[in-house]
């Protein structure tokens, strides 16, 4: 069959939803974790989990589960179907991968999980945190394919290695079941993560629903979101039979907490002089600078490096290898600035990153949250300071102030960094 990867559509390159989130990866640490107000009191042996999962979610240092986990992982190693929504940085991942693998049985080498998310960064994440929850189930094979790298290596992978879990971008998925490199009759869990994103755009709602009637009748789905609009609801129960619906928060009440937020209001010309005060002000972990546009990200990051701040950059005129390993290369530390159009927004976890920078105001308020979310990872703190430069720029802060019930003040001269930096 012909390869008819042209015509499926390469999301994640449209450029909206940015997540930024970084790092699910995670050897074992012994770092403890941010404490949130949500988590709750009981253990992960409460939940009855296989004693080889158990042992990695002590490596990963999770000491207690989060409120989200509490409320969801019950029901979901139960197998039946769950549309859940809870705030950004709260371990919604950890739901689906180990009530997965809680349940998977790896008896013949079909793939028996799908997960499907909107950004191959994402994907990749994702992928990662399937790797490091199965570290003692060593029979379990993951397997990570978006579009952007060379199908005939996921074909050759399909072919000779079949992996249990899979998880992908809708767009390169669709292509590897069209052509049969993937069979699908044989899913049991099938999960969307951060699936408002994936099912608003009509193209991947249609890629998706594709993939969809190609898995068995029988089988789980799982959908999870920071956001969910009253909307997309209905949507998302379509794919669903009598699910549990769980909804933690929400998402404003979320990420704001333990951030703190500030603008700035300055010409287009100031921008660079002010942002280089503010890096050598403020305490930094790592810090991501959100700009409109890849042209902006490429000259601004070339301007940081000019200046010998350690920064590098993701956008998404880069190719895919190359994306992968910058988000790695900050992941790790290797660098402390990120440069970044919103292609690295939505749930990329990267929990070093303490301040946030919008260099150019977003478009829209869900992409404000979407972006300072990136800062405060599971209950850490975090700043997020915006630049404001135009009249458009006003008119969405004051809409995001009053959707999200948020007063953000003027930048001070002095900030107190205990507010925004780990004690
Ligand atoms: P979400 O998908 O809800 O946005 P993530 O799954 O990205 O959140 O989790 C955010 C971060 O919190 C990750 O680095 C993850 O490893 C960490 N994390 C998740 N659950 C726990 C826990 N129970 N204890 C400590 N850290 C956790």
């Amino acid at each position: 069959m012909a390869d008819n990867e042209d015509e499926l559509v390469d999301y994640d390159e449209e450029e909206e939803a940015a997540n930024v989130s970084a790092d699910k990866s995670g050897e074992a640490k012994d770092t403890k974790k941010g404490h949130y107000v949500g988590i709750h009191a009981s253990g992960f042996k409460d939940f009855l989990l296989k004693p080889e999962l158990l042992r990695a979610i002590v490596d990963a240092g999770f000491e207690h589960p989060s409120e989200v986990q509490h409320e969801t992982i019950p029901q979901a190693v139960l197998g039946g179907d769950i549309v859940c929504q809870a705030k950004s940085g709260m371990g919604k991942t950890a739901v689906f991968t180990l009530a997965t693998l809680h349940q998977l049985s790896v008896e013949d080498d079909k793939v028996a999980c799908l997960v499907l998310c909107h950004t191959r960064e994402l994907a990749f994440q994702i992928a990662h945190e399937y790797e490091r929850f199965s570290k003692y189930l060593p029979q379990v094979k993951t397997a990570v394919f978006y579009g952007g790298v060379n199908i005939k290596t996921n074909r050759e992978i399909l072919k000779n290695d079949c992996p249990h879990v899979v998880v992908g971008t809708p767009g390169r998925i669709l292509g590897l079941a069209r052509d049969k490199d993937l069979k699908l009759d044989s899913i049991k869990h099938f999960v969307l993560d951060e699936c408002d994103r994936v099912l608003e755009s009509l193209e991947m709602r249609r890629d998706i629903q594709e993939i969809f009637k190609l898995t068995p009748h029988e089988k789980q789905v799982m959908l999870f979101s920071a956001t969910l609009s009253k909307e997309i609801r209905p949507v998302c129960k379509k794919f669903c039979q009598d699910p549990m619906e769980i909804f933690v928060d929400d998402e404003t009440k979320l990420t704001l907490h333990g951030l703190q937020l500030y603008y700035a209001k300055l010409s287009e010309a100031e921008k660079n002089r002010k942002l280089n005060d503010l890096l050598d002000a403020l305490e930094f972990n790592q810090v991501v600078i959100f700009v409109s546009k890849v042209a902006r990200a490429k000259e601004l990051n070339r301007l940081l490096t000019d200046c010998n701040f350690p920064s590098i950059c993701i956008h998404g005129g880069m190719k895919q290898d190359e994306r992968i390993k910058q988000y790695k290369s900050f992941k790790d530390f290797n660098a402390r600035i990120l440069v970044a159009t919103d292609l690295f927004g939505r749930g990329i976890d990267i929990e070093r990153v303490n301040v946030v920078i919008n260099y150019d105001f977003p478009d829209e308020s869900d992409q404000f949250l979407h972006r300072v979310g990136r800062a405060g990872r599971f209950g850490t703190k975090g700043i997020a300071v915006s630049f404001v430069s135009s009249d458009q720029d006003k008119e969405i802060l004051s809409q995001i102030q009053s959707r999200f019930e948020v007063n953000i003040p003027e930048l001070p001269d002095e900030i107190d960094m205990s507010t925004y930096a780990a004690a």
